[in-house]
This record gives C-alpha cells, sequence and structure tokens, in this order.
C-alpha cells in the first residue's frame, strides 16, 4: 500500500474517510472525493483492493485496512488516519460498508442474522466512536448510507431492513447529540443501483438456503424465486450509483447539509407508496410486483 499521501495531508486539504471503498458506492465516493480535491483515506479489507483504488485515482487515494466488525483494523486505520492528518482531523467519515442477508425470517440462520447486524449496524458504531475525536477536531461531518430500505420493509429482506431501520434511529440520535460540536449527520436512502451487493447477497442467500432442510426451504420456494428474478434484474440493469454520490457528496460539502436524502425515483416512489396506502394495501400491492416478476 501506498504511504504517498501521509505527507500531502499537510497540505490543508479537507480529509475525509470512507468505508466499504473497494466496489460500488464506496469506490465510487472515495474517487470522486479525490477528483474534488480531498484526502481520501478508503477502508477496505484488502490489499489488493486498496491498491486497486489507489491506482485507479492515479495515487491520489490512500487505502487502509479496516474491517467494520475488527477492532484491530478500526484501531489501526484510526492511528494510521491520526497520524496523516494531525490537527487537521478529519472533515468527512461515510460510513458505507455494508452487506445484504436475504432470506425470510422464519428460515433464516441466526448466525446469518448476527452477521447482518454486526456489519451494518454494530460496525458503523464502532467505526464512529473510532473516529469522531478526529471528526470533531475538523468540526467535520457523518454521513451514514442507509437504503430504501431503511424506511420500507420487503419480504425476505428483513434483517436487512432491520440494519438499516436501526442506521436511521442511530443517525438521529447522532445528530442530536453533536449538534453542540456543529457536527452535521446525514443520512443517505438510496433505491436500487447497480453494485456487487446484488450478486454478493444473490451468493449470500444461495449459502443460507443450502442449509434449511428442504420441507421448511419448499414453504418459501416461490418467494425466494420472485426475489432473486428482482435481484437479477437490478443487477443486470447495472443502473450506476452516480446519483448516490452527488448526495454523498452535497452531505459533506454543502453550507446547510440535509439530515435525510432519498436517492432515486423508485426509492422515493416505494416510500410515497409506504407512507399513504394502507399497511394491508401496500401488502397487496408487493405481493402483486413479486408475482409479476416471474
Ligand atoms: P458493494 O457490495 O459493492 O459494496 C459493499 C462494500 O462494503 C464493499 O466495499 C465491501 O468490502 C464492504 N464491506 C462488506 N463487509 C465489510 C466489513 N465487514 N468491513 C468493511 N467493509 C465491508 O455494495 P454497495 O456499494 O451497493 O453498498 C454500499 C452501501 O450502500 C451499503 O451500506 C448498502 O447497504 C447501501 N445501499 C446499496 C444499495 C444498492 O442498490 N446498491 C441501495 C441502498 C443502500 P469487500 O469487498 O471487502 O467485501
Amino acid at each position: 500500500m501506498t504511504d504517498t499521501k501521509r505527507e500531502s495531508t499537510s497540505s490543508n486539504r479537507a480529509a475525509v474517510i470512507v468505508t466499504g471503498a473497494s466496489t460500488g458506492i464506496g469506490r465510487a465516493t472515495a474517487l470522486d472525493l479525490a477528483s474534488r480535491g480531498f484526502d481520501v483515506f478508503a477502508g477496505v479489507r484488502r490489499e489488493a483492493d486498496g491498491d486497486s483504488v489507489a491506482a485507479e485515482s492515479s495515487g491520489a487515494v490512500t487505502p487502509v485496512i479496516l474491517d467494520v466488525t475488527d477492532a484491530a483494523t478500526i484501531d489501526g486505520a484510526a492511528l494510521r488516519v491520526t497520524d496523516a492528518v494531525g490537527d487537521g482531523g478529519l472533515r468527512g467519515l461515510v460510513n458505507n460498508a455494508g452487506i445484504a442477508e436475504p432470506a425470510p425470517l422464519e428460515i433464516m440462520p441466526i448466525d446469518a442474522l448476527r452477521r447482518q447486524l454486526e456489519v451494518n449496524v454494530v460496525g458503523q458504531v464502532a467505526v464512529t466512536q473510532a473516529f469522531l475525536p478526529l471528526i470533531r477536531s475538523a468540526q467535520g461531518r457523518v454521513v451514514n448510507i442507509s437504503s430504501v430500505g431503511g424506511r420500507v420493509a420487503s419480504p425476505a429482506l428483513g434483517a436487512y431492513a432491520a440494519s438499516k431501520f436501526a442506521i436511521e434511529a442511530l443517525s438521529d440520535s447522532l445528530r442530536m447529540e453533536l449538534h453542540q460540536w456543529g457536527i452535521h449527520v446525514s443520512v443517505i436512502e438510496p433505491g436500487s443501483f447497480g453494485t456487487e451487493i446484488w450478486r454478493r447477497g444473490g451468493e449470500a442467500a444461495d449459502s443460507t438456503i443450502e442449509r434449511v432442510p428442504e420441507e421448511k426451504r419448499r414453504l418459501y420456494a416461490d418467494l425466494i424465486a420472485a426475489v432473486r428474478r428482482l435481484a437479477r434484474r437490478t443487477e443486470q440493469r447495472g443502473r450506476p450509483p452516480d446519483a448516490v454520490v452527488r448526495a454523498i457528496v452535497h452531505a459533506l460539502t454543502a453550507s446547510r447539509p440535509r439530515t435525510r436524502y432519498v436517492v432515486g425515483t423508485d426509492a422515493r416512489i416505494q416510500m410515497a407508496l409506504a407512507r399513504l396506502l394502507p399497511d394491508r394495501a401496500y401488502d397487496a400491492l408487493v405481493r402483486r410486483m413479486l408475482r409479476s416478476t416471474g
């Protein structure tokens, strides 16, 4: 991994760290922020991913090893960034790392539920705790990546939705707690964008379902097939996450950042329908939508 940023951070450029920057929204955000002149630290779990994002940015992004479920790497990353930015602190923390563990709740192995919450919820709090002193020094900002799933739950995505509902609650508390230091907290709520999360979620679902006894699996065969088709379509459509990146940049740079950014027409429509329709009418609409994927 390159250490080139250690010197350049003393140049008073605003520094930002993005977790989960190996692929998707995190990687696109790290590259975009670097192109805008930020000193970007990209949290990755593997050296090869760090080298790849650094190379794509022509060395403008500094990778740091950061697994949000591993206290040692969180502490190591915080030390490394502290060392690099000194008194300048951090202008932004983008809590982006996340996974999807899709499964109907009745048959979801409890270890998969724990993993979902450990990565998407506990990990984000642990990272926030580690970097807040640096954020406070720079009167920086925290940007938490939630989802439309943080406002509306879907079948077979209950655990994921629970993790994102939790992010919404934690962000509200954090926003109020940090107000006294002038630290803004924003939540990004994207609809569906074509990143690795869909393929990875499909693989996670496959390995989960394999562990479920056949008779239980059969109970949910139709739902699982419909959700798989939807995920595959979203992945194939491959909508790039540019609009999500723009929302993150706004949250980090605007003089009046919003507390919430709903990103994508799909997310806006889904939230509006869930808000306006009675629960059972909304449920029926979701059932119809899932049937229509067949
Ligand atoms: P990707 O799968 O492309 O990216 C997920 C990132 O999180 C990867 O860099 C991955 O790293 C990282 N990650 C996973 N587990 C850990 C961990 N334990 N510690 C540190 N990093 C980890 O998906 P997206 O870019 O789509 O997802 C980014 C965020 O956006 C997530 O929070 C997701 O929930 C959210 N989101 C995405 C939507 C979409 O449609 N794409 C919609 C709404 C929200 P590694 O390569 O090492 O696994």
